[in-house]
């Protein structure tokens, strides 16, 4: 014997159906939809997952990136072997500066950081900011953006004079990421 999931009548362990309130003694309801829930959770997870892998990695130094309703874009690259004693590239080397824009299309706050910005070379090698700007330069350090914010500042990297294989790269988590989330090639 065993009780009846709606009446709680005492019924045949094996009844399918119960005789009194004719209801199915299958599991119930609210089994089926924590399983539904689950099954959704997992459908949603291996969407997204999708999603990042189908995001395209490559642009061009003109294209503005759109990454999670964040839009990324170069507003200019300079090169320069500087203007000042303190602001001079060493010999064979000019300065790279690159004005970067982001503006947070997304409802919610998002943090933003220089430091998720790294320049890789014609050979190869990558670098995060190179740290000292021109006086007049405004500077992308790290901050917050609102819902609708923008910022736009300059970075800038030493590279050997006339490099025309530069790349500039977006991390989205750069302390934990191994693989940049984008790249634009610079134009020559
Ligand atoms: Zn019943």
């Amino acid at each position: 014997m065993k009780k009846c999931k709606y009446c709680q009548s005492e019924i045949d362990s094996k009844a399918k159906i119960c005789p009194y309130c004719k209801k199915k003694q299958g599991p119930k309801i609210v089994k089926w939809i924590i399983i539904g829930i689950i099954v959704i959770g997992i459908i949603g997870a291996v969407l997204s997952k999708k999603e990042e892998e189908n995001f395209k990695k490559e642009y061009s130094q003109n294209d503005i990136v759109t990454y999670k309703n964040v839009k990324y874009s170069i507003v200019k690259v300079e090169k320069t072997k500087g203007s000042n004693q303190y602001f001079q590239a060493k010999e064979g080397y000019e300065y790279v500066k690159v004005t970067i824009k982001i503006e947070n299309n997304s409802d919610e706050k998002i943090s933003y950081n220089a430091l998720n910005f790294q320049m890789v070379n014609g050979d190869g090698a990558e670098a995060s900011t190179y740290t000292i700007t021109a006086e007049e330069d405004i500077q992308l350090h790290s901050g917050d953006l609102d819902a609708g914010g923008k910022v736009e500042g300059v970075i800038i990297w030493e590279e050997k004079q006339g490099d025309t294989g530069l790349k500039l790269r977006y991390y989205n988590n750069a302390l934990i990421d191994k693989n940049y989330t984008f790249q634009w090639t610079l134009n020559n």
